[in-house]
């Protein structure tokens, strides 16, 4: 059932000739899937609207902040009403006040402060965790994604080496000198890096539940042993929740762990889902150590957009309707779906790990259980490139990635989730049918 895509072949052609790869973000290019990627004119509830009209189950819900789904008229209203008293005036307003306040009673954290991406979150949160300690090493796992921030484009590097490797050019080898990068769900490894290190290390970063490898949650308390392991050592635990936050569950991942087991993270970064689809992100946490920040204290953190009124007013409005109602229905056609995607996979022979964190789920083509970055690299990337290509042919728009969630929203009523249910065994067939050929 091809559709045509002239309208989005032109507009990459003419997006190509002005900006890297035709796109502002690398993995909306498709170049790990192949193909054309689709220009969305429009978007409302569950669906998306390409330029050729064709029309598509939204699973990426822009790589999660869409939480109620898209055009909430709701939240429409709220910003038509902000925009109209003005986009910017770099001056307080009530809005951050009140957005700041909805998320201090939701989430592990005493103060805000509110920046315009999550990249901007965790590089300033780890700022502020040197600022604080005095200490400079970073900690992080391997797979886990905390935005384009230097001393975090680190990876493990070869063999015994201690100190991390720059992951892309343009990073320093000054700036990953201070990173350690460890394997997800290993607790000997962090046993062992804050034995050799631990007077040394500021923090630990981690995302609270990784989605960014696909979705690899934190084993049993494992959050628990890294928040407890953190202040033995005297280092800050940052959870990084730009992700999981109000998306996970109504309080994130810590909802899920921290809450549960009575324990709270020393940081924590937002966005995604706090920013009602604008750039809005946050860091937060302990009072004592946001207290070091500018202006009450020396570590020099600022922001001309931060706090944008539009788009703390969209976060505001967002939040306020992400009611326990949201979170169960978005939960239950979550539990829909991955019992139809393992049943699928199943019954084309294709190896497969369908994994969760609260609503979040993924879908590796590999065997489970995935603990960690090296697993998920076993995903079949050829596997994956098939199911996507035969998913979209069917009017389901999936992450155009193997090493991505999907996501859902409350705007996914029973006729999308039909449309995803259908399309299913085809895809599954055309990905066992793809790495029969490898
Ligand atoms: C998306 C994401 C970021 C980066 O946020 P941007 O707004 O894209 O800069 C950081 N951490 C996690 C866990 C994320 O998923």
């Amino acid at each position: 059932m091809p559709f045509p895509t002239t309208a989005s072949e032109d507009l990459f052609t003419r997006a190509r000739a002005v900006t890297p790869g035709g796109v502002n973000s690398p993995v909306r290019a498709f170049n790990a899937v192949g193909g054309t990627p689709r220009f969305i004119r429009s978007a409302r509830g569950a669906w998306l609207t390409d330029h050729d009209g064709n029309e598509y189950v939204d699973l990426i819900c822009s790589w999660g902040p869409m939480l109620l789904g898209h055009a909430h008229p709701d939240v429409q209203a709220a910003v038509q009403e902000a925009v109209a008293r003005g986009t910017s005036y770099g001056a307080p307003t009530e809005p951050e006040v009140e957005l700041a306040e909805e998320i201090v009673a939701r989430a592990p954290v005493d103060r805000v402060r509110f920046v315009s991406s999550g990249t901007e979150a965790t590089m300033s949160a780890i700022r502020l965790a040197r600022g604080f300690t005095g200490r400079e090493v970073v900690v992080k796992f391997a797979g886990c994604y905390h935005g384009h921030v230097d001393p975090l484009l680190a990876s493990a590097g070869s063999g015994l080496a201690t100190h991390a490797v720059p992951g892309t050019p343009g990073v320093p080898a000054s700036s990953t000198d201070l990173t350690i990068v460890l394997p997800y769900n290993d607790r000997a490894a962090v046993e062992k890096a804050f034995a050799h290190h631990g007077d040394r290390i500021a923090c630990l970063i981690t995302e609270a539940a990784p989605g960014n490898m696909g979705v690899v949650p934190p084993e049993p308390g494992f959050n628990a042993f890294l928040a407890e392991t953190c202040s033995r050592h005297g280092a800050l635990f940052v959870s990084d929740e730009v992700m999981t936050g109000f998306r996970a569950s109504r309080t994130g991942q810590w909802g899920l762990d921290g809450a549960v087991e009575g324990w709270r993270p020393d940081l924590v970064t937002f966005g995604k889902v706090m920013g009602g689809g604008f750039p809005a992100a946050a860091f937060g946490g302990r009072a004592d150590v946001m207290a070091r920040l500018s202006p009450e204290g020396p570590v020099y953190q600022a922001g001309t957009l931060s706090g944008n009124p539009v788009a703390t007013t969209a976060g505001l409005a967002t939040l306020r309707l992400a009611t326990d109602d949201v979170y169960t229905h978005i939960g239950a056609a979550a539990e829909t779906i991955k019992a139809a995607a393992a049943e699928a996979l199943a019954a084309a022979g294709v190896p497969h790990a369908v994994q969760a964190a609260g609503t979040m789920f993924s879908v590796f083509l590999a065997e489970g259980p995935v603990r960690d970055f090296e697993d998920a690299s076993r995903t079949s990337a050829a596997g994956y490139a098939a199911f996507f290509h035969a998913m979209l042919e069917r009017h389901v728009y999936l992450p155009p990635s193997a090493y991505e969630a999907w996501f859902l929203s409350s705007a996914h009523d029973d006729r999308a989730v039909q449309t995803v249910l259908d399309a299913l065994p085809d895809a599954a067939r055309a990905a066992a049918a793809a790495m029969e050929d490898q």
